[in-house]
This record gives C-alpha cells, structure tokens and sequence, in this order.
C-alpha cells in the first residue's frame, strides 16, 4: 500500500494513557474514582461568573497572542511577589492550554533530532512523547521507591555533550515530594556553566503542606536564565476541564517559544482569560490553597490509618502514595484492576511513570475529593 511508509508510527510505544484508562474503567465499574488527578467539588462560582460577564461583555474573539495583557501583568506581578523575579510582561510571559501545552510547546522549540533531555523518573506521561516525536532522546534517571529522593551527582553523570534540556518537576506527581531549596542549589550547581534548558513543571505550586515553601526555579538566577517555568490554572483554580496555564522563561527563551506557539495555537480562550485576570488578584484564591488540600490529605491519611497500606505523608500535590508491601506481593497494575473491579475503588499503579514499569508495590490516590468521597473510600481501603 502506498500509505505504508507514511503510516510508520513516530511514536510506536505511546498507548492510551494509564489516567484514561483507570477513569474509563472506574466509570465502567461505578467505582469511587480516586484515580485521575481531578477535583469532584464544584469550582468557585465567582470564577464561572467572571467567565459568563466576559463573555457577555463580548470577549469572544481572538485574544493577543501571547495572552490577555492584564492577566500576564497579574502573573509577573504574582511571582515578584511570592519570589522575587521581575519578568517581562510583553516579552517574558505566555498563556498557553494548560502546562501540557507550555512543556510540549518549550519541548518543540529547543529540541532537535538525536539531542537528549534527562526526564527523572518516575515522571508525568506527558514529556517523553513530546522529546520523541521531535527526534529527541529521553535520558532517565531513576529514583528509587523509598523516598524518591534525588542524587544530584547521579543526575549530573547524565549530562552529555548532547543534553539539550532536562525536565524538573516539584511538587512531584506521583510521589508527592517537593524539592527542598539545597536540592534546587545543587541543581544549579550542576547545570552551571552548560547550555542546558530547563523546564519546570510547577503545576502544584500551591499545594505544598506541614509549612514548606515552594521552592520555584524563578528564585534561583541562574537556574531562572535557563528555565520554562511552567504553571497550570486547572491545578490551582480547580478547573482542570479549562486547560489554561502559562509559561515565564528569559526574553531569548520566550522569543523561540512563541514561533512555536503562534503557529500551533496562535492564542488561548479570551473569556477565561479575562476571568482568571480578575481572579487572580485575589491572591486568597491561591494562597489558601496549602491548607485546603493539607486538611484533605490529613483527613485522608487519619481515616485509613486502620488499614494494612503504609505511607509517607505527600509532602504537595493532591496525591498520597500508598504502600502495599505488607497486602500482596502481585505487581501494581494488577492490584489496581483488582481493587476496581473487587473493591470498587480506582488509583493508578506507578510502575506507568517509572523505566521499564518497575513495580515500586504503591498505588497513587487523588484526594482532591470530597469529605464524602474519602470517606467512602477509606471505608473500602480499610477493608482491604
Ligand atoms: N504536569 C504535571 C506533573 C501534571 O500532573 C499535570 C496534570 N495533568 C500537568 C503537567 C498538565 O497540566 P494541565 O492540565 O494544565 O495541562
Ligand atoms: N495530571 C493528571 C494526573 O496526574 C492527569 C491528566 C491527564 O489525564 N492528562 O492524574
């Protein structure tokens, strides 16, 4: 067939992914659905209001290019504040669908056919497929599953004179880590003096506990020259559903990016953009955030302290792993399917982030849920 060569995959190992497949089989099972990363309570209705009078207003063109002008004013204005980097409102800040689009965007503009991006693993799906179809090679560094902590001189002997970029990504999905401040200096110190980018995907920003502080590449100036700072309005407005994000990186950066973006997207959602513009100067609506999803997290934790899963506490994120070494030996992905189609409850088995599907014996449980919903669910687990 003439097609034949044409239809050669670019991506032959990219299946569906473990997020669509666990949530089509919660539904399919009616099971309690603590797998995706979504939350299931009702977004703030001011947010929507806002939404709805811009559109009403007529808001319902095209939008700049690099984004509504006020809500990337408000945007730099909130990182000087929270870390003390100026970025440039006309050259410096993007708003992009979602941070999926920021990273593959960052990806396509820097990444050339045979160059190499470390990926630490376990990672969220989205950043391999976006290295491979554009020719690049993944470089993994793997942690391991105690504590998923990070060597730094481990990542720095993956550093070849083919590292075009490497991908950071804290709060951690899934392991629920965040990366401390002496680990963002060892980066820094690692990746000075090379011509390596940097994205960071700091999609859970808001969602640090126990009082850390979120530790974002913008603090550090030699890491922020160098880096995608990557954000998502879905994680921090609970509006996943509208995938809106955006991206800050240096003006030499940014200028590269937008070749890509203007031709790929050209602009993102005007209404929304104009809401999240006004809601954003709120800065309860994200700085109260921690101790949201702090209190579920406790709450979560508490009400299965019954059970035979044992856990370190996610130190952010809206993901709490859960160790089942003393339940089964059987491998993740199978005990996920169990609990779903025995137990009626849905998670995501890791061994999906990590290399070659390693089995780290934990399951990842999304409590950006209900008091309900958790309720119900540490129930079943507690039953397991
Ligand atoms: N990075 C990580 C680590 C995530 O968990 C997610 C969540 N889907 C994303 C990026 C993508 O964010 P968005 O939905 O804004 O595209
Ligand atoms: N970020 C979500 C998670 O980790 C998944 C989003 C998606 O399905 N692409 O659960």
């Amino acid at each position: 067939m003439a097609l034949q060569s044409t239809l050669r995959s670019k991506l032959p190992n990219v299946k569906t992914t473990i997020f669509t497949t666990m949530g089509n089989l919660a539904r399919e099972h009616k099971a309690i659905d603590l797998s995706q990363g979504f939350p299931n309570f009702e977004t703030d209705s001011t947010l929507i209001d806002l939404v709805t009078k811009a559109m009403k207003e007529g808001h319902n063109q095209y939008a700049p290019m690099a984004g509504y002008y006020r809500l990337r004013e408000t945007i730099v204005q909130k990182i000087e504040k929270l870390h003390g980097k100026a970025y440039d409102v006309a050259t410096e800040v993007t708003v992009t669908i979602g941070a999926t689009q920021a990273i593959f965007t960052a990806i396509t503009a820097f990444v050339r056919p045979g160059d190499e991006v470390i990926v630490i693993k376990p990672a969220y799906d989205c950043y391999e497929p976006a290295i491979e179809v554009n020719g690049g090679i993944p470089v993994y560094l793997q942690l391991d599953g105690d504590d998923y902590s990070i060597d730094w001189e481990a990542f720095r002997s993956k550093i070849t004179p083919k590292t075009k970029m490497a991908i950071i990504n804290s709060p951690h999905n899934p392991s629920g880590r965040i990366f401390s401040k002496n680990d963002m200096l060892k980066l820094q110190d690692v990746l000075k003096n090379t011509n390596i980018v940097l994205i960071s995907d700091e999609v859970y920003e808001h969602i640090v506990f126990d009082g850390a502080t979120h530790e974002s590449a913008s603090r550090f100036d030699d890491l922020a020259s160098r880096s995608f700072v990557c954000a998502s309005f879905g994680k921090t407005f609970h509006v996943t559903g509208w995938k809106m994000g955006y991206c800050v990186a240096p003006s030499e950066l940014m200028r590269e990016f937008r070749k890509v973006h203007q031709f790929n997207v050209f602009c993102v959602d005007h209404p929304v953009q104009r809401a999240m513009a006004t809601y954003l100067q709120n800065e309860r609506h994200y700085l109260d955030l921690n101790g949201f999803y702090q209190q579920k997290r406790d709450f979560f934790l508490n009400a299965i302290k019954g059970s035979r899963f044992n856990s370190i506490p996610a130190q952010g994120t809206y993901f709490q792993l859960l160790d089942y070494s003393d339940i089964t030996d059987e491998a993740d992905e199978k005990l996920a399917k169990r609990l779903l189609t025995d137990h009626k409850i849905a998670c995501i088995p890791i061994s999906s982030f990590n290399v070659d599907n390693r089995n780290d014996r934990a399951l990842r449980f999304c409590f950006a849920k209900t008091q309900e919903t958790l309720e119900k669910a540490a129930d079943i687990l507690n039953g397991v």
